[in-house]
């Protein structure tokens, strides 16, 4: 079958063998790109690519596959917080271990999430992404009446900010720089920040973005970053000392109360087609996956998401 290998700087095709083994087989429909991709790359990974993988079962079931796997029997997997387990780091798809960029994919069924009708296989690529925006979200505790601002207007970001509208936030800005994140921003009724917000959502993954949503933030207001910050980080201590805001790290996705992050996106995405119609803004056929990487890695091409259909 064919795969997308990363080939530090750049990905290439490749034949290889159908996944065996445990698990259900999965005909892969999409594969999106984002940012971490980019970070296997520059770390010299030479696995297959993508972590955020939609397709459909033999029995014809479309369904979106969750990144993070588990390893289903530690007390975090058990709690349904399998962001924490062991494996987590060993097992990261197109980091350490290969990922569904490839025409078939093979996952247990645990991980699977049947789509709902009204979301399309080909979108639902869109669901993993959603997903660390809705634990983003949860652990924000945005709820009816919470004053909500995003702080990086990419994908993430306007999950984000769609996140904390399905949750009954009173209001939800985002503070979007170019000109397609404001005319999104616009089309899924978010407003441009103005004030001060109980809770900030950072999808930007600089010190900059952080330095802004603690801004943003009220006093004892909560910053939840959603950005991995692998190197040493500036933090303006005096404002957070001043405000006493907290400031609240979120990785990855689980379940909440019992419910899934990845159903509760499915859901969202399924009620709100503009979202996958915004945010998916170019899609590539298999063959041409270097070329996506090449696309999703310029900021001046109005990208949202770049999507690898195998
Ligand atoms: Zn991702
Ligand atoms: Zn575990």
């Amino acid at each position: 079958m064919k795969a997308v290998r990363n080939a530090p700087p750049g990905v290439e095709v490749v034949d290889v063998e159908e996944p065996s083994g445990d698990g259900e087989l999965i005909k892969v429909a999409a594969v999106g790109i984002c940012a971490s991709d980019f970070m296997y790359l520059r770390w010299g990974s030479t696995y297959i690519a993508g972590h955020e993988i939609a397709g459909t079962l033999a029995d014809g079931t479309p369904v979106a596959v969750e990144a993070i796997m588990g390893c289903s029997e530690c007390e975090h997997c058990a709690a349904g917080n399998y962001q924490y387990c062991a494996t987590t780091m060993t097992s990261s798809l197109g980091m350490t271990a290969a990922g569904g960029m490839s025409e078939y994919f093979r996952a247990p069924r645990r991980v699977l999430t049947p789509l709902p009708a009204g979301l399309a296989v080909r979108d639902a690529c869109l669901v993993e992404p959603g997903a660390v925006a809705w634990h983003a979200a949860r652990l924000g505790q945005v709820g009816p009446g919470t004053r909500v601002a995003v702080v990086g207007a990419g994908g993430i970001g306007m999950l984000a900010a769609a996140a904390a509208q399905a949750m009954g936030a009173a209001e939800v800005s985002v503070e979007a720089r170019h000109p397609h994140q404001q005319r999104a921003r616009e089309r899924i009724g978010a407003t441009e920040p103005s004030g001060i917000y109980d809770v900030v959502i950072e999808a930007g993954g600089n010190e900059g973005s952080l330095h802004r949503a603690i801004e943003l933030a009220r006093h004892q207001g909560t910053v939840v970053y959603t950005g991995a910050f692998y190197e040493k980080t500036d933090l303006p201590h005096m404002a957070l000392a001043v405000k006493e805001v907290a400031l609240r790290p979120s990785q990855g996705y689980g379940t909440h109360a019992g419910r899934r992050d990845f159903a509760e996106v499915a859901a969202m995405l399924a009620a709100r087609p503009e979202l996958p119609e915004l945010l998916i803004t170019h899609r590539y056929p298999i063959d041409d996956a270097a070329a996506a990487f090449v696309t999703a890695a310029d900021r001046s091409q109005g990208v949202f998401r770049v999507v690898v259909e195998p």
